[in-house]
């Protein structure tokens, strides 16, 4: 896809205005149910052979479609499933490739809250984890897979540590043991970076990020490329039979891989994990996410700029031990193939002091938020270990580089120099 392309994808992907009165913008379908018409009729929206009625929101919005064709549309993928949250999406994608039990292999530098569902919460549904500390290390990697491996796990660019993921090797080791690879791509989004290009199988988004890009709903997405192929023998929930996908009334027995065949994964997620576990997405937040992808071309691009000068700024602040944005690692042969536009607008750095002072540079900063959330328009800053990282034991954190005196930035769409002058005017005060 040619970036022209992208740029008219962005608005116009996945909405037909003729079937919406002509209205310019998305209109929001608030509402809970739709009318069946006759039984005829509702046979048939029931049965999913009419693809352009609605019955229960829960179900599907037109909305939420809109959204979902959109991003499918953004990621060169065949189909994608709108959530409620980052979570959910990450959630139900791990469920859908592991149910029943299995093994995931991830590196440890995720973000705070997947390294604690991986951790804590999804072993209890008896799927575990293989972590593991350098995302890269191909080799380790290829060393954890088992035979009951049933997915590799990455974020094309790590939370905080602004890491890239060498997305196309660890695809190749994905495949040649019949998994997929699934990557979170939060932190460049679609614009900066598609991770189907290099042989990723599954893209999710935390979409109340960058996606959004305005810092006003919580949403998540799961994009399926829809090249892998489920009936390899490790993912019995694909090839065995599904009452749902045929119902009393019909003889014959069907799975979710017979039936939908490519799209196999996003129809299992819309029809098992988004319908009976419920975590769907409303109409009004898919709206928002739509409002804000009309946008992200621009936005993406300064906040890549913005965030490249500030990053150049701290390498040069002598109370500044290290900063961690890999945009500016131009040795990192990494950064050319995958990120030739950068990697986005989240970097992190740690003072040369101790907690004390990293703390009065949050207390100091006036234009910085601080609050825990990135890719919005107002720049953000955060202490990880102390907010969105703190569910993670300390000899985890040490090695992912994250102490106390790391602090994360998110840049948005303010003037870079005044963004400059409150960092610079906070870190001199915290050092007096
Ligand atoms: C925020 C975030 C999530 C979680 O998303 P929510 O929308 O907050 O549930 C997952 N992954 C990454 C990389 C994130 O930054």
């Amino acid at each position: 896809m040619s970036e022209q392309d992208y740029d008219t994808l962005r608005i116009h992907a996945g909405y037909r205005p003729k079937e919406h009165l002509y209205a310019s913008s998305v209109p929001i379908y608030e509402t809970a149910a739709f009318g069946l018409g006759d039984a005829q009729t509702a046979e048939e929206i029931a049965a999913g052979v009419k693809k352009d009625r609605y019955s229960y929101s829960r179900v599907g919005n037109p909305t939420v479609k809109v959204l979902e064709d959109r991003i499918a549309a953004l990621e060169g993928g065949i189909g994608a499933v709108a959530v409620s949250s980052g979570m959910a999406a990450i959630s139900y994608a791990i469920l859908n490739v592991a149910e029943g039990g299995g093994r995931i292999i991830a590196p440890i530098n995720i973000y705070g809250a997947s390294l604690d569902e991986f951790r804590t919460l999804l072993p209890k549904f008896n799927i575990n984890f293989d972590f593991y500390d350098e995302v890269n290390d191909l080799k380790r990697v290829k060393q954890l897979i088992r035979p009951n491996t049933k997915a590799i796990y990455v974020e094309s660019i790590a939370n905080p540590s602004t890491e890239i993921a060498d997305i196309e090797g660890l695809a190749k080791i994905a495949h040649a043991a019949g998994i997929p690879l699934i990557v979170d791509n939060t932190l460049p989004t679609s614009y900066l970076f598609r991770p189907f290009t290099f042989g990723a199988d599954v893209v999710v988004y935390s979409s109340t990020k960058g996606i959004n890009g305005h810092g006003n709903a919580i949403s998540g997405l799961i994009v399926d490329h829809g090249q892998f192929d489920w009936t390899n023998g490790h993912f019995p929930q694909f090839t065995e039979d599904e009452f749902i996908l045929t119902g009393e009334s019909q003889d014959t027995s069907t799975s979710f891989s017979t039936k939908f065949g490519a799209n196999a994964f996003i129809a299992r997620i819309k029809m098992k994990y988004a319908r009976l576990f419920g975590g769907t997405l409303g109409p009004f937040d898919a709206y928002l996410a739509l409002l804000g992808l009309e946008t992200i071309s621009e936005r993406l691009t300064k906040e890549v700029h913005n965030a490249t000068a500030i990053a150049q700024y701290l390498q040069t602040n002598s109370h500044i031990e290290q900063v961690y944005y890999s945009g500016i690692d131009k040795a990192d042969p990494l950064l050319a193939k995958y990120f030739p536009k950068g990697i986005g607008g989240i970097l992190s750095f740690k003072v040369a002091g101790n907690e004390e002072q990293t703390k009065k540079i949050l207390d100091q900063v006036k234009i910085f938020n601080y609050l825990p959330n990135i890719g919005d328009v107002r720049s953000l800053i955060v202490n990880p270990t102390r907010v969105t990282h703190r569910e993670i034991p300390k000899n985890m954190l040490l090695r992912q580089h994250l102490t106390n005196e790391v602090l994360r930035l998110s840049i948005g769409l303010e003037n870079v120099e005044n963004l400059i002058s409150d960092l610079d005017q906070a870190i001199t005060k915290a050092f007096q």
